[in-house]
């Protein structure tokens, strides 16, 4: 675990405030039935309404505000955060609150490559792109919509790369007997290209993706099908809290990533916040609610009266929800959606 620095916000376990993911839109242009399954989520489905919403104002009115409370990097995220109109005019917004801000983005690609040109010009330093299977079938599955190929999401990386969004990272859920078997292509594809492919356990996020644990494949599993392909090593973090476990292919040509929330957590280096799309503060991915910040922001709160609002609800922060979910994994009566609170 690392210390806060004197001037820096630390929870109840001494972890910083580093990192804050913004959700800038509930609403997605694919159906991953593990996230937002159609049949819940189809024409009828309610989104919050636009003056529910957070504006680019208010965003960056917040972003503003965390990175003087200390956070470093901030995602943008969602639903699919491309889907939103004018995104680039945020990221200008954000980043020239200080160069410094590790400002980064997590797209599903479909909308990614006439756009990665000028999300780099804005200010965006890195991206990552979520693709669970090269296969077409495994892959429309996954995203719910049968009418999407993963070329779409190749041409979305290499523009992606093209435009200097790099190191480009690949976002991977594994899900038992639906795209396992098409882990190690993918990890094959991207290797000796620079991109870094990250395979994610797949997690009881939200309450809606019938999870239960035969259908994560665990971390190691993961690295076994691969290494016995090409043999991998582990390699130490980049900074402390990071997400990723990493493993380098023993050849040399390259890296990829493990996310193992359910079978080796990491909440004691958790350093992560969200802002949902309608402005609560999430401190766990598994919160069953947040603190709303719009609120008091419409009515007329200072930016010292922000900060005292979140230095206040992260000094009691105790959430450890993935190191505590053998004792609780019976679902949940409530609990935030993924794409609410952004990935
Ligand atoms: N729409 C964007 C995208 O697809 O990348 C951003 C939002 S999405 C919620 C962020 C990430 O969360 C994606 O990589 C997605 O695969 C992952 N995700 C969603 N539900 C998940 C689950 N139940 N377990 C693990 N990862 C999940």
């Amino acid at each position: 675990m690392t210390a806060p620095s004197p001037n820096q916000l630390g929870d109840i376990y001494g972890r910083p405030l580093r990192d804050i993911r913004i959700s800038v839109t509930d609403r997605c242009n694919f159906r991953c039935p593990y996230c937002m399954p159609a049949e819940l989520y189809g024409e009828e489905y309610k989104f919050l309404p636009r003056s529910e919403i957070l504006s680019f104002e208010e965003i960056e009115r917040m972003a503003r505000v965390f990175v003087d409370l200390g956070v470093a990097k901030i995602r943008l995220t969602g639903g699919e955060p491309l889907v939103r109109a004018h995104l680039t005019d945020l990221i200008e917004r954000i980043a020239a609150i200080d160069p410094g801000i590790d400002l980064t983005l997590t797209t599903n690609g479909a909308l990614l490559a006439p756009v990665a040109e000028d999300l780099k010009k804005a200010g965006l330093k890195r991206i990552t792109v979520s693709l669970d299977s090269l296969d077409p079938d495994v892959f429309t599955a996954m995203c719910g919509r049968d009418n999407v190929h993963p070329d779409i999401v190749l041409e979305a990386i290499n523009a992606a790369a093209a435009a200097g969004l790099t190191p480009v990272k690949i976002n991977c859920v594994v899900q038992r007997g639906v795209n396992d078997h098409t882990v190690v292509d993918l990890a094959q594809k991207f290797r000796g290209t620079g991109h870094i492919v990250r395979f994610i356990e797949f997690m009881d996020v939200g309450t809606l993706n019938g999870w239960d644990m035969s259908q994560v494949v665990t971390a190691a599993e993961i690295v076994d099908m691969i290494g016995a392909e090409v043999p991998l090593e582990p390699v130490g973090a980049n900074y402390v809290g990071e997400v990723a476990k990493r493993y380098r292919y023993a050849d040399g040509s390259g890296e990829i990533g493990i996310i193992s929330s359910v079978s080796q957590p990491f909440c004691g280096d958790c350093s992560r916040a969200r802002l949902s799309t309608e402005g609560k503060l999430i401190t766990c991915l598994f919160a069953a609610d947040g603190l709303d910040l719009r609120g008091p922001m419409r009515g007329g709160a200072s930016d010292d009266e922000l900060k005292a609002l979140i230095a206040g609800c992260w000094s009691t922060r105790g959430d450890r929800y993935s190191e505590q979910r053998s004792a609780l994994t019976i679902r949940p009566r409530k609990r935030v959606q993924m794409f609410q609170v952004g990935g």
